[in-house]
């Protein structure tokens, strides 16, 4: 039974978006789904060895980076909202906006910044596995 309840409260947790781990915790690589109960919290790992090295205690330093690139590309995909919501809330100035627009702008920034990020280590990939002189599919330039 008590696993059960253990099941169950880590389904919840790992499918609320206000609680899920966005990384793992010991390379900081995007979270899979798996979790490690952590007193009141729950740590992500990517994999099960990682897991495993969670439970033992084990952290990378790693940490992510911004880039400029992606922050450029982030913005202008935030544009047509921006300019949809800013004439809703009728010119105003961003704080004082409704809180669930300004959450949507940011919430896109971020999701459209991550969304590069992972563009950039999927055409890594690509480029690793097919030589590094291949031109990366038509639309997957950033
Ligand atoms: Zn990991």
């Amino acid at each position: 039974m008590q696993w059960v309840l253990q099941w169950l409260a880590r389904m919840t947790y790992h499918f609320n978006p206000k609680n899920r781990p966005t990384l793992c915790a010991y390379c900081k690589r995007p979270a899979g789904p798996f979790l490690k109960e952590d007193g009141e919290h729950w740590l992500g790992a990517c994999c099960m060895a990682h897991l495993k090295k969670i439970g033992e205690g084990e952290r990378l330093p790693n940490k992510a980076q911004l880039n400029d690139l992606g922050i450029e590309y982030s913005i202008a995909q935030t544009k047509d909202l921006y300019t949809k919501l800013a004439i809703e809330e009728d010119q105003k100035p961003l704080h004082k906006w409704e809180r669930d627009k300004r959450k949507k702008i940011f919430t896109n920034i971020v999701r459209e910044y991550l969304n590069w990020a992972n563009v950039q280590a999927e055409l890594d990939d690509e480029r690793a596995a097919n030589g590094f002189n291949k031109v990366p599919e038509e639309g997957r330039t950033l």
